[in-house]
This record gives C-alpha cells, sequence and structure tokens, in this order.
C-alpha cells in the first residue's frame, strides 16, 4: 500500500507543504512508500489563458522539485490530462495502477478545482480510498475569522486586525510542517518508471503558450529563476536590504522596492507560514513586533500585503461566483462596456498616449509582472476611461502575468466607482518619473512635469517630435461618462 501526495500548480515546494508532510507521516504508518504525482493539463492551461511565463516558471520549478524529491528516493510522476474531462479518470487510473491507499491533496479555492476535486473525492470513495485534502495556502485558513455577526468578515481593515491578533495570540500558526522523510532506496527500483517520467517542455503546451522569441524565455528565466531554493533567496535579500523603505516607497513604481515575490508565493514555491516565520526573526533582533507598527523595522507593512493575498482567498470561498467571471458587486454585470478594437489595441501594446498607463503594459509586456501600483492604474484606464469589460483586463493580464493568481487578480480588477487619475497618479508615485522614462522612451530626455501629460503641457509642435501617441481618450471627460454609465446600469435593474 502506497501514499500519493499529489501536487497542484500551488503547492510546488518540498518544504513546509500541509499535506505532504502528511502523506509522508501516513506512508511511515502504513509501512508504504510516498509516492508524488504533477498532473500536465494543457488544456486547463488554455481555459485560464495560462501565460508562456508562467507555464515556462512551473516546468522549470516541477524540474528541480523532481531532482529534490528523487534525493530522498521520492518520485514525482508527471502524467498528462489532455482534456479537462479527463482530469478525474488521469488521477484514478494512477491511484489503481500503484497500489494507492491514501491520497492527500492541498485545497485549490477556486470552484472549478473544488468541483474537480469532489469528483475525485466520489471515484476514491468506490475504491476504498482514503483522501484527505489539507488547507495549505494561507496562515490563517480561509473563512476562519468571523466577525461580530457570527459570519466571515468582510472588510480588510477589520480581517488584518483579527488576523494579527490572532496570529499573536498563536505563534504556532508560523512553525512549519517538517519535511517529508526518505523512502527506502530499494523505491528507485520498485518505481523506475515513475522515477524516469519527464517533465514536460514548454514546447508540448498548446501553441498560444509559447515565447515571442528565445530571448524573450530568456530573460524571464534570468528574471524569475526557478524553484523554492531561488524564492527563498530573493525573500532573505529583500529582507537584509528592502524592507527597512518598503511602507515609504512601495507605491513608487520606479523605485521597484517591493520584493517581487509574487510568482513565488503564486505557484507555493514559498510558502506564507515561511515567509511571516522570516519577518519574525528578521525582526527578532530589533526586539520588535513584526505585526504591530509601532517599535517595527518596516516588517509590518510588507506582512500587511500578505494578509491582502489571505483576505483575498478568505473572500474567495465566501463568493463562489468571484471565480466564475463574475464581479464581486454582482450589480456590475449590467454595465453596458463599450467594444472599441483600436482602444482595446492601443491599452494592450502600451500606446495610449497616457504616460503611467503605457509604461505598465509596457513592463508587463518585457517582464511578465507589473508594478502594484500600475496594475491600479492601468485596470482603472481600461474599465472607466476606456469603458471596456474588466474581465478581457482580466484574461489579459492572466495572458502575460507570470504570478497570475485568480484571487489577487479578480479582486484587483474588481469594477468600483474608484476612479484614478492618470496624471496625478503618475505625479505622486513616480515624482522623479523614472518608471515612465525607463519604459517610455521617447519621454525619457523631458525634464520637467511635461513628462506626465505631453500632449497637454508641451506646444504641438515640441510634442510632434516625440513620436509618441496622442491620447486615445480625453481621461477627464471619460471618466464622467463612465460614472454616468455605471449609476444608469447599475441602478437600472
Ligand atoms: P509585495 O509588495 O512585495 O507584496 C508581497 C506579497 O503580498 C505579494 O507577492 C503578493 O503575494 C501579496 N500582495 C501584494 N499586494 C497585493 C494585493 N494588492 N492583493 C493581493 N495580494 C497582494 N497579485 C498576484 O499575485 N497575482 C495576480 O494575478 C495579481 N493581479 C492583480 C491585478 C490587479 C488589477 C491588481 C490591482 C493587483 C493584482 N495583484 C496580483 C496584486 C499585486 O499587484 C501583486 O501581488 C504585487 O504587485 C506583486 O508584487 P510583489 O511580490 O513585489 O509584492
Amino acid at each position: 500500500r502506497n501514499v500519493l501526495h499529489w501536487f497542484r500548480s500551488k503547492d510546488l515546494r518540498m518544504q513546509d507543504n500541509h499535506a505532504l508532510s502528511e502523506a509522508s507521516k501516513k506512508a511511515k504508518e502504513v509501512s508504504g512508500s510516498l509516492l508524488t504525482v504533477y498532473m500536465f493539463t494543457p488544456a486547463d492551461m488554455e481555459w485560464h489563458g495560462t501565460s508562456p511565463a508562467r507555464t515556462d516558471f512551473i516546468l522549470q520549478s516541477l524540474k528541480l522539485l523532481k531532482g529534490e524529491l528523487a534525493e530522498k528516493n521520492i518520485p514525482l510522476a508527471i502524467v498528462t490530462a489532455k482534456e479537462r474531462k479527463q482530469k478525474t479518470d488521469t488521477i484514478l487510473d494512477f491511484v489503481d495502477r500503484h497500489h494507492v491507499s491514501h491520497v492527500y491533496a492541498n485545497y485549490e479555492y477556486e470552484i472549478d478545482e473544488l468541483r474537480r476535486d469532489i469528483k475525485v473525492a466520489h471515484g476514491l470513495h468506490d475504491k476504498d480510498v482514503a483522501l484527505s485534502i489539507l488547507h495549505d495556502q494561507t496562515v490563517i485558513t480561509p473563512g476562519e475569522l468571523i466577525g461580530g455577526g457570527g459570519g466571515p468578515l468582510k472588510v480588510y481593515t477589520p480581517y488584518h486586525k483579527a488576523w494579527c491578533a490572532t496570529v499573536k495570540a498563536k505563534p504556532t500558526l508560523l512553525d512549519t510542517y517538517p519535511d517529508p522523510s526518505s523512502n527506502d532506496a530499494s523505491c528507485k527500483t520498485a518505481f523506475k518508471d515513475l522515477f524516469a517520467s519527464k517533465v514536460p517542455q514548454l514546447s508540448d503546451a498548446p501553441s498560444s503558450k509559447q515565447f515571442d522569441s528565445a530571448e524573450h524565455r530568456d530573460r524571464i528565466r534570468k528574471l524569475w529563476p526557478a524553484g523554492h531554493a531561488a524564492g527563498v533567496d530573493r525573500l532573505n535579500k529583500f529582507l537584509k536590504s528592502k524592507v527597512r523603505s518598503y511602507g515609504e516607497t512601495r507605491s513608487n513604481p520606479g523605485a521597484d522596492s517591493s520584493s517581487r515575490m509574487s510568482p513565488y508565493f503564486s505557484a507555493g514555491l514559498v510558502s506564507p507560514r515561511e515567509a511571516c516565520s522570516a519577518c519574525l526573526a528578521h525582526n527578532r533582533s530589533a526586539k520588535a513586533d513584526f505585526i504591530s507598527s509601532s517599535a517595527d523595522i518596516g516588517v509590518s507593512a510588507w506582512v500587511r500585503e500578505i494578509v491582502f493575498r489571505e483576505f483575498y482567498r478568505h473572500t474567495l470561498i465566501g463568493k463562489p461566483s468571484d471565480s466564475m467571471n463574475m464581479p464581486h458587486n454582482l450589480k456590475f454585470d449590467y454595465v453596458q462596456w463599450e467594444t472599441n478594437e483600436d482602444h482595446w489595441q492601443a491599452w494592450c501594446d502600451g500606446q495610449t498616449g497616457m504616460p503611467l498607463v503605457d509604461a505598465g503594459m509596457r513592463q508587463l509586456k518585457a517582464e511578465a509582472w507589473m508594478h502594484n501600483r500600475a496594475r491600479m492604474n492601468t485596470a482603472s484606464y481600461l474599465r472607466t476611461n476606456l469603458l471596456i469589460d474588466y474581465r478581457r483586463g482580466e484574461r489579459w493580464f492572466a495572458q502575460n502575468l507570470i504570478d497570475w493568481d485568480l484571487a489577487n487578480n479578480t479582486q484587483g480588477w474588481e469594477p468600483s466607482y474608484t476612479v484614478f487619475n492618470p496624471v496625478s497618479q503618475a505625479e505622486r508615485n513616480d515624482p522623479d518619473a523614472e518608471y515612465i522614462k525607463r519604459w517610455v522612451p521617447e519621454l525619457k530626455n523631458l525634464q520637467g512635469k511635461e513628462i506626465f501629460d505631453p500632449s497637454a503641457r508641451m506646444s504641438a509642435k515640441e510634442f510632434a517630435k516625440l513620436e509618441y501617441p496622442k491620447p486615445i481618450v480625453d481621461w477627464k471627460k471619460t471618466k464622467a461618462i463612465a460614472l454616468e454609465t455605471y449609476k444608469r446600469d447599475l441602478h437600472s435593474h
């Protein structure tokens, strides 16, 4: 009898992996071998629009994980389900062929993935195979923090407060799970075929998942080295040199002072417990409390963002429609969006004529990542100034981001009455225009404030010399139109 841990794209690590750790314990208990599997599903990638950068990052990380596990005589098998409907049978078939008596996995909270797990649970039940699905993605289990009325907390500030109080009262929540113990060396022979199973190449993924060029692929691989060790290294460097000023500089996209840890959290290469424990250890030397802002050395502002990630998982399970292409505020589903393909293309290409928006969209293309402040501004511009269905933008982000995460992306894109002013946002957050100059080289020689809104602040003659597009829309007028449209469509139902 063997015990199986089923890796998903959100827990690709051996360290501090809740279900893997429990599976290892169970294997010892039943004197069986610990096997692991990852299911490659090209049709799922098409469905979600997964970017080539993310697909490649996952495949590269799997290769490293396979090597690490093999050192402990634990095989990582890769199975392929070509079609979405083949996923259940693929797992059930693996279980049959390898005499598995217990299956372990960590929760994925999106509706399709929960439905998949229910189907698998039925199939395993019919075979008398035990299934344990455990919470692993967050420090505090989604849904656990409740308000005075007894329901789950719905607003971020009280959630953050309750999160901090809970972790303070129960610091063991930050304890990490033990790594799996080694299998007997005889496993190498007994499961020879599993050890030999190959991690797919990016070329095995659908054609829409290929990079534009080998140079682009290599640049992305250099920017985002795969695997757990690379993630921990990045975390430590961030804590050592950047976290101290994070609170003051995090909104400045030019300063690039955030951790750039999002791809590592999104693929589960580094766990939030590991990150928070590292923060705690970092602050301990200063006798500071890592979640209170007093006597803190920069960490509490960063942990606040980690808690945001937890909050979005907490709200996702409370409202499954969030992962069904519906807005959180369902009334926004009534908005009559525009379909202007020229505007859409200009947004995708970073050619809108609004420097901060264009800088963000160009960074996305080049780095498969965008600074949070630019994400907020590019999203606001698409759904209000261009009045284009925010779901198109959401999907474009999925198709290009290396850190795509359904909970963070859909809730980042959530439509609302908040509209950003793309000029004052740039002036406030990118005061030296470093970010704009980096990504919009047409403007790099501008010295003064004209860079934030060149067509409005320069003479027509001087502007023409820049070879930079004129704004495709008047942002002041379109803001008013969007707010009127929202009001009309939301209140007409
Ligand atoms: P840091 O500032 O160093 O923060 C540390 C970690 O906290 C991040 O890695 C991330 O896991 C979490 N975090 C930070 N900001 C947020 C936030 N606003 N919401 C939720 N979690 C946060 N994040 C993704 O991981 N994947 C996405 O697909 C994604 N799409 C977004 C789309 C829009 C329109 C917006 C406005 C935000 C989106 N975010 C997304 C959230 C945020 O922009 C990124 O997590 C952040 O920019 C990643 O950079 P970092 O790792 O340097 O963050």
